[in-house]
């Protein structure tokens, strides 16, 4: 296995409990990649609405990812209990936040098609008013409630697979690069800098952070990394604590650059996307700050106490790959920043297919990977198309 977070653990788990001998090897420590970095929000779907999915691929292949989605939220649920980790899962599914109203009428028409088209229930559209009160902030139109998924401490879920994967009896090798990967006859040749390692097949679950040695060259031409961002507030005064998200479910807001946030304990936590750049800007933190107290002017005056970002794998589909290289290399990744419960389920199925178990994996599986077309040029067109979305986002379409 080439990378360590949650696609890599549970693909070793899984191999693992199919009696297979796994080695997990980990460029830096347990929780370098974004399963180490993200904001905890478990929610059950894709970068791309169902209704763009039917258009492009039809009903049916809509259902199956669908199901997919769903699928990884459950299979979350149940390694938490299977593997005994305690991660503060709380199910109090997510709430989808207008940030205007043309926003909360494609949410209405989004709830409506879900329904009708794919029999989903549980769904529930929130006025100004009641969205008001669920958030603490005025500042939305109204929100689509959906009940699956919530809000998990991701370290904690990470320690606890690699823990429950020890126990099973895979080796994980932290600081440990795969350096080249050579298929000879038989078998599969890894070198990493103390050795090397043969086994009958590779697994490259490296997502965003494929461009750590050559080895993974191919699947760093198939994604764009983009930097995330977010930021943690001081521990917050009771009555703030009360007023904002103090149902403590997970929070997306609708625009293109997106923001999200939740609460830990007694701080808020807010992410975005937008941090541009190769490391971690001041300006780009100030900027998710002021997006902050835009939306909760409460917080104007209290401190930030935690900032810290991370790439997410972005895709031309806006959907996440798992496919083969050949009969013994094997791959997933590109969850666009929405990997929690999805990198795993992936992780888990590709696994499984390895051991010869059936899985349907639908638009999500790949012949090939693809390659992006001017890859030399990405850096200059994620700053376009940012700069493109956050003009969007501020006119309001
Ligand atoms: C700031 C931030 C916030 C996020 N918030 C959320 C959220 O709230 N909800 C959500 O669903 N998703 C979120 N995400 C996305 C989510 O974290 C990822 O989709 C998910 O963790 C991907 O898991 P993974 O196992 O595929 O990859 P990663 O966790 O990135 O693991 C890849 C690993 O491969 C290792 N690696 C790379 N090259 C090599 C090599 N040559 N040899 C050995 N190891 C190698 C890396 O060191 C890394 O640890 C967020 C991401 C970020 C950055």
């Amino acid at each position: 296995m080439v990378g360590g977070g949650y696609a890599g653990l549970h693909a070793a788990l899984t191999l693992a409990q199919n009696g297979r001998r796994v080695i997990v090897a980990e460029a830096g420590p347990i929780g370098t990649g974004g399963s180490g970095r993200n904001g905890g929000v478990v929610n059950a779907k894709f970068r791309i609405s169902y209704s763009a999915l039917t258009q492009n691929h039809g009903i049916e292949a809509a259902r199956v990812m669908h199901d997919i989605a769903a699928a990884s939220v459950t299979h979350l649920e149940d390694s938490l209990s299977r593997y005994g980790i305690a991660a503060q899962y709380q199910r109090n599914g997510t709430l989808s936040c207008a940030h205007n109203a043309r926003a909360f009428d494609a949410l209405a028409a989004d709830a409506d098609w879900q329904k009708s088209q794919l029999g989903v229930t549980g769904l529930t559209l929130l006025d100004r008013n009641q969205t008001h009160a669920e958030t603490g902030s005025t500042r939305f139109c109204g929100a689509l409630f959906t009940p699956q998924g919530g809000t998990i401490r991701p370290l904690d879920y990470l320690y606890g697979l690699a823990r429950a994967a020890a126990r099973l009896g895979v080796k994980i090798y932290t600081d440990s690069p795969v350096l080249q990967v050579v298929e000879k006859t038989g078998h599969i040749c890894a070198t990493v800098p103390n050795g090397e390692i043969r086994a009958d097949h590779v697994i490259y679950a490296t997502d965003a952070y494929s461009a750590i040695t050559h080895a993974t060259a191919g699947l760093r031409r198939a994604v764009v990394p983009f930097r995330s961002a977010m930021v943690a507030t001081a521990p917050l005064p009771a009555s703030l604590a009360q007023e904002i998200c103090g149902q403590a479910r997970s929070y997306t807001e609708t625009r293109r650059m997106m923001r999200w946030f939740r609460r830990e304990g007694d701080r808020l936590i807010f992410g975005g996307r937008g941090a541009l750049g190769a490391v971690d800007a001041a300006g780009a933190f100030a900027r998710l700050e002021r997006a902050m107290v835009a939306i909760f002017p409460q917080l104007k005056t209290h401190k930030i106490s935690h900032r810290w970002s991370g790439h997410v794998a972005l895709t031309f589909d806006a959907l996440p790959m798992a496919g083969m290289l050949s009969q013994r290399q094997h791959f997933v990744a590109g969850f666009n920043g929405a990997g929690v419960a999805m990198s795993g389920y992936v992780g888990h199925c590709v696994a499984l297919g390895l051991v010869g178990a059936p899985v349907n994996l639908g638009l999500v599986a790949r012949d090939t990977l693809p390659k992006m077309p001017f890859f030399a040029l990405r850096a200059i067109g994620v700053r376009a198309i940012t700069a493109g979305y956050e003009t969007l986002d501020r006119l309001g379409f």
